[in-house]
């Protein structure tokens, strides 16, 4: 098993990027959609959650409210870590089935969009991280998904810089052209990733 790790900032293509893989055969591990699945209806982690923070985090269709919960956690870090607490280890647990549950020559890609900010490196054979510039991503932001241009840029601020995040890349993926270009380039790295996994286990 090779493990990933892929990372890239807001509106870099990181997404586009792990569906490429992904369509390939990587195992995709996403933290973020596993963190919204462990409090989906119906889970403990959703009723120790309500049970924490009381009933008015829930919408009218028993569905997190995670605006209303966030306005709640971040104004105070012990409330936050009590929800991480809840959440860090049932994501944790499912990261580990996941594992688990792939062959044993799998390449397992995890995407972390904060592994640069949380000096997360080390726990991955090989880091890739995809680039492009503050002003293409930028324009990615407000014209394809519709960001305000000022929460946008805030956004990108607020993330680790391009050059912070290409120190830790094995691989970089520059994303700066078409989506054809991405689609050239990901079967490159894909067999870049196959001769690592293949030299690492002879
Ligand atoms: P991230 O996951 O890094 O935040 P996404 O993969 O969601 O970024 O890309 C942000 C937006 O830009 C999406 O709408 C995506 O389809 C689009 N996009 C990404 N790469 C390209 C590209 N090379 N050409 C055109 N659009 C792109």
């Amino acid at each position: 098993m090779v493990k990933v790790g892929l990372t890239g900032g807001i509106g870099s293509g990181k997404s586009e990027v792990s569906r490429r893989l992904s369509d390939r055969g990587a195992v995709v591990i996403d933290a973020d959609k596993i963190a919204r699945e462990v409090v989906e209806p119906g889970t403990s982690g959703l009723a120790l959650i309500v049970e924490a923070f009381g009933p008015g985090v829930l919408r009218e269709d028993g569905t997190l409210n995670r605006e209303k919960l966030g306005q709640i956690v971040f104004a105070d870090q012990e409330k936050l870590a009590r929800l991480n607490a809840i959440v860090h280890p049932r994501v944790g647990e499912r990261v580990g089935e996941l594992q688990r549950a792939a062959p044993d020559d799998a390449i397992v890609v995890y995407d972390v969009p904060l592994l640069a900010e949380n000096g997360l490196a080390s726990m991955y054979d090989l880091v890739i991280v995809v680039d492009a510039s503050d002003g293409t991503r930028l324009d990615r932001l407000t014209r394809l998904r519709g960001m305000a241009e000022e929460d946008a840029v805030a956004r990108i601020k607020a993330q680790a810089t391009r050059e912070d995040r290409l120190k830790i890349a094995d691989i970089v993926i520059e994303n700066e052209g078409a989506l054809d270009d991405l689609d050239a380039r990901v079967p490159e790295v894909w067999a870049e990733i196959q001769k690592r996994r293949d030299t690492a286990v002879a």
